[in-house]
């Protein structure tokens, strides 16, 4: 059952443009935000007004004196001065369930976080996985209350591989947790009296880069991340793309490939059953000979000149550069960002997605950048928090089926 909402947060239009602007370009003056989501200054400072008397947004120079205080300013302050996102306003939860472990983190209201707690999963038993993410919010909820934040930590959010209906919280099928039907969201909500969201992963994943990370404020980019699956979510003019079934953005399943290799989908020569951990795995464990070869070892193998483990990496990275070009081809992002655990131990493998993605994107799609980046584990679990936060910060736009950032400057 969701809590009562703490804090007039998002009270009109115009004062969740204003959040949103915040968020992406903190500190910013009230003059340059007028500027940026195209209202009249005066607009502007009555939507701030709020958020800073609910303790939200502040001062950035809060420790220089308070305008409010100065009796040759309005109540309203100057409009030059610098605000940004208080980030003891509150806490959120942002849990990653993999069928290997739980990864939860603690985050403050700009989005750094402030408290880890990871258990391992002994199976896929849902009540177990359950108890254990409960275990974990439960624990860090006892640090949010040691770092007193002005308002309670209650929301919560939980990212999970695989076809979620974020709207319900239900997850619908996760084929690594091989999970059907579980109403995640409900259970965990009903066990902990917090308000909780569940989102798929990487979805998440892309939510956390646009507030906090490197596409932050921008309206088009697709983030693709490499690793036991391929996976990729998609925002376009500012809005993450879910599609009628909730399952856009599906690239680990563009047949890139060859058309022999059966996918686990039941599709042929999809990326992922091409360039999935797994199949690099098994095919460097080919190449050497060695059914016991470790990922770790395999690289170390190809940096030190084993040609034909090298070739395995190679056309991997070379089918993930096609299906990330079509990708590019399709929606036109100004920027992809490819990322996850399968880019921290073979960064050579960039290359040769490099090169197929020149080869196969048509026209200006060429322009498009391309930014590897390594992924710590935390960072999923800080998607999930994103997802809270937002959830938390913008119900009612989300209620709308809208994301946050998606046509706000009207
Ligand atoms: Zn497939």
């Amino acid at each position: 059952m969701p809590l009562q909402r703490r804090g007039p947060i998002e009270g009109t239009p115009a004062e969740a443009a204003v959040l949103t602007t915040v968020f992406a370009e903190q500190p910013i003056a009230r003059t340059d935000i007028a500027r940026r989501i195209g209202l009249s200054s005066a607009a502007v400072t009555r939507a701030t007004q709020p958020l800073l008397d609910a303790g939200c947004l502040e001062y950035a120079d809060a420790g220089a004196g308070d305008a409010a205080q100065d009796p040759t300013t309005s109540r309203m302050g100057r409009p030059r001065r610098p605000v940004r996102i208080a980030v003891d306003y509150t806490g959120t939860f942002g849990l990653k369930l993999t069928h290997e472990e739980v990864v939860g983190v603690l985050v403050d209201f700009g989005g750094r976080i402030r408290g880890v707690e990871q258990r391992p999963l002994a199976g896929t038993d849902v009540d177990a996985a359950i108890e254990t993410v409960v275990e974990i919010i439960g624990a860090l909820d006892r640090r949010a209350r040691k770092l007193g934040f002005t308002h309670p930590a209650d929301h919560v959010g939980l990212s999970v591989s695989g076809d979620v209906d974020h709207a319900t919280g239900r997850v619908r099928y996760s084929p690594f947790l091989d999970w059907r039907e579980v109403d995640l969201g409900a259970r965990v909500s009903k066990a902990t009296g917090k308000h909780v969201v569940v989102e798929n992963d990487v979805k998440a994943l892309a939510t956390a880069e646009q507030w906090f990370g490197y596409a932050r404020g921008l309206d088009d980019f697709a983030l693709v991340t490499i690793g036991t699956g391929i996976g990729s979510a998609l925002v376009v003019d500012g809005a993450l793309i879910r599609g009628a079934h909730s399952v856009a953005g599906e690239i680990g399943h563009l047949p890139v490939g060859d058309p022999a290799v059966l996918c686990r989908c039941g599709g042929h020569g999809c990326v992922e059953a091409e360039a999935s951990t797994e199949t690099l795995i098994r095919r460097c464990r080919e190449a050497a000979g060695d059914p016991d070869l470790t990922l770790a070892e395999a690289v170390e193998r190809a940096r030190s000149g084993d040609t034909a483990i090298e070739q395995v990496f190679v056309r991997a990275g070379h089918l993930i550069g096609l299906a990330i070009a079509s990708l590019a081809n399709i929606i036109g992002p100004a920027q992809v960002i490819v990322s996850g655990e399968g880019l921290t131990s073979y960064d050579f493998i960039e290359s040769a997605i490099r090169a197929a993605f020149v080869e196969q994107t048509f026209g200006a799609a060429q322009q498009t950048q391309l930014h590897l980046q390594p992924l710590p584990l935390d960072e999923w679990a800080r998607g999930a928090a994103a997802v809270a936060i937002e959830e938390l910060a913008f119900p009612s736009r989300l209620a709308a089926g809208r994301r946050v950032f998606g046509g706000s400057h009207a």
